[in-house]
């Protein structure tokens, strides 16, 4: 297929909106003419002035907090990492001068990041299934509805997620343990869910925290009632029409369910494309820099060592028919392409990966994540770099995330 028209000024919203529409739009949830900007600005430029203004006084105390906006902790910074437009390595370097206990708060949070990547790269699509135990089973019957119109907390966090296309870890928590934990809905279901709106879906972190809080991962299902709404956002259980007749008021009623048996997947063979190369890998004479969605900044190992070469990404037509993800997610990957466009050639396609990329050897940057596996065996890769690991895959023990923390010698 022809390259699609020019990328659009970064800075026209409307212009991106229209080309995202007009050459996406019929691959997304919403169609054509819905498609909307999240509540993240993607871009390098974007994504810098985040890192800029990071400040992370008070995180340890008020990193669950939801509402009101102004007193939370959370940092906002996944999408950017989500994308590789800062790195885990870059992110903690950042906080350095913070106070000590919001600093090591902080870093643990960035090292979920990495055991999340850690354990998709050794299982891949094997996180799909429950890790070590069968998901909860209600003992009452199956919600037909995954929330209720007059709760005012989940009314307004599906609000967040279709409106903003982001949330606070927390209110992930109560959404996924309302779906599952609950209403006995099946987790990979909400996961795509999540996973087609969320500026930060990823397989890996996605996964990961359904499979944590719906207690697939742990055997300790996560409940979600009134008690965390009336702590962590009061003026949502003030404000809700149902606030004498709360649906949630008591902790669901739900078991672990049985062990998957035999040995935790996490700690068995591997499956997953693995950690990569370490050093570059050079094997001809690349002529474009072949991006994908997983690293889109410019400090991508690939990006900054041929910076002379145009840049080629795909939209993969086949994965994102499938995927149907918002629009959203598209405009926030367009943005990215668009502000690389002011400082790189950029070439944007639209079609199958081997297709578009036939007849062009390219330098790529690894990416832990077994879509890149199988799409680059048909790529003809002449330089294939290091993914920028945390802490590089080596023998730490996956089974949880306190055996591997022991295996990475990082001090937080
Ligand atoms: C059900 C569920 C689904 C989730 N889906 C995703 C997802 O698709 N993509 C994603 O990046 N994260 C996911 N998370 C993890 C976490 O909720 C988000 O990373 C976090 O809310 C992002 O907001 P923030 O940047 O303000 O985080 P902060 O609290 O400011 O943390 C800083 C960074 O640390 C990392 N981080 C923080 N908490 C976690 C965590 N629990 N697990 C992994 N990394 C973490 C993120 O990179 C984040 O940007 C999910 C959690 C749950 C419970």
């Amino acid at each position: 297929m022809p390259s699609l028209p020019p990328l659009p000024d970064v800075d026209d919203t409307g212009a991106v909106l229209a080309w995202v529409g007009t050459h996406l739009g019929h691959l997304t949830l919403e169609g054509p003419d819905g498609v909307r900007p999240g509540g993240h600005r993607g871009g390098q430029a974007a994504a810098d002035t985040a890192l800029a203004t990071l400040d992370v006084t008070g995180y340890a105390r008020s990193r669950s907090t939801v509402l009101p906006e102004q007193r939370r902790g959370a940092t906002r910074m996944s999408p950017y990492v989500r994308h590789g437009l800062v790195s885990l390595p870059e992110v903690w370097a950042a906080v350095a001068g913070a106070a000590p206990g919001d600093r090591r708060r902080y870093r643990d949070e960035l090292l979920w990041q990495e055991f999340a990547r850690h354990l998709y790269a050794r299982t891949a699509d094997g996180l799909a299934e429950p890790l070590r135990y069968q998901p909860p089973h209600p003992s009452g019957p199956v919600g037909p509805a995954p929330w209720d119109d007059d709760m005012a907390c989940t009314t307004w966090l599906r609000e967040q997620l279709e409106d903003e296309g982001w949330l606070v870890n927390q209110t992930r928590m109560w959404w996924a343990s309302h779906w599952t934990v609950r209403h006995g809905r099946d987790w990979r279901a909400g996961e795509d869910d999540f996973f087609r709106h969320l500026l930060d879906g990823s397989r890996a972190a996605n996964r990961l925290g359904w499979q944590w809080t719906v207690g697939t991962g742990t055997g300790k299902p996560y409940g979600f009632s009134r008690w965390q709404v009336e702590k962590r956002a009061p003026q949502l259980c003030r404000s809700c029409a149902l606030r004498d007749a709360c649906p949630v008021q008591g902790w669901p009623d739900a078991e672990r369910g049985p062990s998957t048996g035999g040995a935790p997947r996490p700690g068995g063979p591997a499956t997953g494309p693995g950690a990569g190369p370490a050093d570059p890998v050079l094997e001809g004479e690349p002529a474009a820099v072949w991006l994908t969605a997983e690293s889109l900044g410019d400090a991508d190992p690939a990006l900054a060592a041929h910076p002379d070469l145009p840049v080629v990404f795909v939209y993969d037509e086949p994965l994102l028919r499938s995927l149907r993800l918002s629009g959203k997610r598209l405009v926030f990957l367009t943005e990215c392409l668009a502000d690389l466009a002011e400082r790189r050639e950029v070439d944007v396609r639209l079609g199958r990966v081997p297709e578009e990329l036939a007849g062009t050897p390219v330098a790529t940057t690894f990416a832990p994540v077994p879509g890149f596996v199988r799409r680059s065996a048909s790529v003809d890769v002449a330089a294939l770099h290091p993914w920028p690991w945390m802490a590089r895959p080596e023998a730490q023990r996956l089974t949880s995330y306190s055996a591997w923390r022991k295996g990475v010698p990082l001090q937080a």
